[in-house]
């Protein structure tokens, strides 16, 4: 990195301490796109990265609530409203112990390039809260919802802020979210998306994310002349990405061999098959149980506590549960097991020594911003359907989505080219992405 880039990167470290994830993200983009500032003298004379890697709006806010013992809880509550130059910010609400500023501003500066590279007219921004779901009763779950609407609902709105679920946040609490906005708001404009679909949601949405990560690997290996036939597949998590990503992959004749939650993963050389992903959907999603249950269900399976799935050999990984989960020595792993590439159906997944240990061995990198980007494109068709008061069928949406993977795949190449160690993806997706935010930045004057 040039000695101007890494002068960048110390001011913003030192401008915004103690945000080990912001700086991490930062670092990946800035390092891809560096080379533009170079080619177009305006970036660097308005100041775009410094603009673009400071949010418009931060929001912190206390979220007080009563739990079934009739204790009350306190917890913190975020919204980073970060680039709305695209349009609305978009992003979603994560509730997990882990959340904290650092994490939001992350996801929320991912959130931005991503939804340009969608096409759709959608800002970047991302919240959530320190809040657990686990473990607490449905009532609980909404009294909290229902407590962390009635403040954020102030701060967003069909044209000014739509967020959506991530971790922590699945139907039950959009159904809660969205209950509590549209009696607070009194007004009916779908300023949520992931709703049921009785109220106004997308079909193909729950499916979208794990479903896009699949499209647009399929894509990268059409280039490579391959396909996923056959191919001995590794998923993380077992939650809404990892369950779709691997109903795809199964549906596109590959083999998947593990999942995980926290609590480590199931290896089932066998495979998961279409009846043993309807048992995962059901203990993951309507028991809430953990996924070492898999292995006393299922003859010939194991669970490996506190493990993560990297050490089974595979073709392709795809990383679907959080950020940082496929570290160095997992990276070193997969190359020795022979892994072609990885996408990541989750944000952040791969650490930046693990990526430059992946690519110098020349496997595909996948980014996030690139492999899941299908979530948020059928939330961009989610409010699209809500404005034009209509929904869409199954194959309508699904349609949409995979034209607009093959798009995020064949934007990303161009801006990329081909590389001695082949396409660099990551580069692609970061140039393509930045640069519509840019020149509309531009656009707007000093703002
Ligand atoms: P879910 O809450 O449905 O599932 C998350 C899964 O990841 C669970 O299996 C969970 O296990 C596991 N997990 C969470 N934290 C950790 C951790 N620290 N270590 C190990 N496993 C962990 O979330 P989603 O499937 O929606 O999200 C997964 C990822 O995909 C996130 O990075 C999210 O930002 C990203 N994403 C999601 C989109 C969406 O549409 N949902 C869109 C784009 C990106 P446990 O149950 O034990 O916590």
């Amino acid at each position: 990195m040039s000695d101007h880039a890494q002068a960048f990167l110390d001011g913003l470290k030192q401008r915004n301490p103690n945000e080990p994830e912001f700086h991490q993200a930062a670092e990946e983009l800035v390092h891809s796109v560096w080379s533009l500032m170079e080619q177009i003298p305006a970036y660097r004379s308005q100041r775009i990265l410094e603009r673009v890697t400071e949010p418009e709006r931060v929001i912190q806010f206390r979220v007080v609530w009563e739990n079934d013992r009739g204790e009350i809880e306190v917890n913190k509550g975020y919204r980073i409203q970060f680039n709305s130059a695209l349009g609305p910010y978009k992003g979603g609400l994560r509730f997990h112990p882990s959340v904290n500023l650092s994490v939001l501003k992350f996801l929320g500066f991912e959130q931005i390039f991503k939804n340009a590279l969608t096409g759709l007219p959608m800002g970047g921004g991302k919240g959530g809260s320190d809040f657990d779901p686990k473990g607490r009763s449905d009532r609980e779950v909404m009294r909290f919802c229902h407590a962390f609407m009635t403040e954020l609902h102030r701060h967003i709105g069909p044209d000014t802020d739509v967020p959506a679920g991530d971790i922590g946040v699945g139907g039950r609490e959009i159904g809660y979210l969205y209950g509590q906005y549209r009696r607070l708001a009194n007004e009916w404009t779908g300023t949520l998306t992931g709703k049921g679909f009785d109220y106004g949601g997308s079909r193909i949405r729950p499916e979208a994310t794990g479903y896009g990560a699949v499209y647009y690997t399929m894509e990268i290996l059409k280039h490579m002349g391959r396909s996923l036939q056959g191919l001995t597949c590794t998923v993380s998590g077992s939650g809404n990405v990892a369950q779709y990503c691997t109903e795809k992959l199964i549906q596109q004749g590959a083999k998947v061999v593990t999942l995980s939650d926290s609590g480590g993963f199931i290896h089932d050389p066998a495979g998961i098959d279409t009846e043993k992903l309807a048992y995962v959907m059901q203990l993951k999603n309507v028991e809430r149980g953990r996924i070492s249950a898999y292995a006393s269900r299922f003859p010939g399976s194991s669970f490996h506590e506190g493990q993560r799935p990297w050490v089974v050999p595979c073709h392709w990984a795809f990383p679907c549960a959080t950020q940082n989960e496929i570290e160095t020595g997992d990276a070193q792993q997969l190359v020795t097991n022979g892994v072609m590439g990885v996408s990541e159906g989750a944000n952040m997944p791969t650490t930046l020594p693990a990526v430059e240990r992946l690519r110098s061995a020349g496997k595909v990198v996948a980014p996030a911003k690139a492999a899941n980007a299908g979530g948020v494109a059928v939330s961009g068709l989610e409010m699209s359907q809500n404005s034009l008061r209509l929904q869409w069928t199954r194959e309508e949406v699904d349609s949409r989505l995979q034209g607009i993977m093959a798009n995020i795949h064949q934007q990303s190449l161009e801006a990329a080219g081909e590389g001695a160690n082949g396409v660099d993806y990551i580069k692609g997706a970061n140039v393509a992405g930045f640069k519509r935010v840019a020149d509309t930045m531009l656009a707007y004057g000093i703002t």
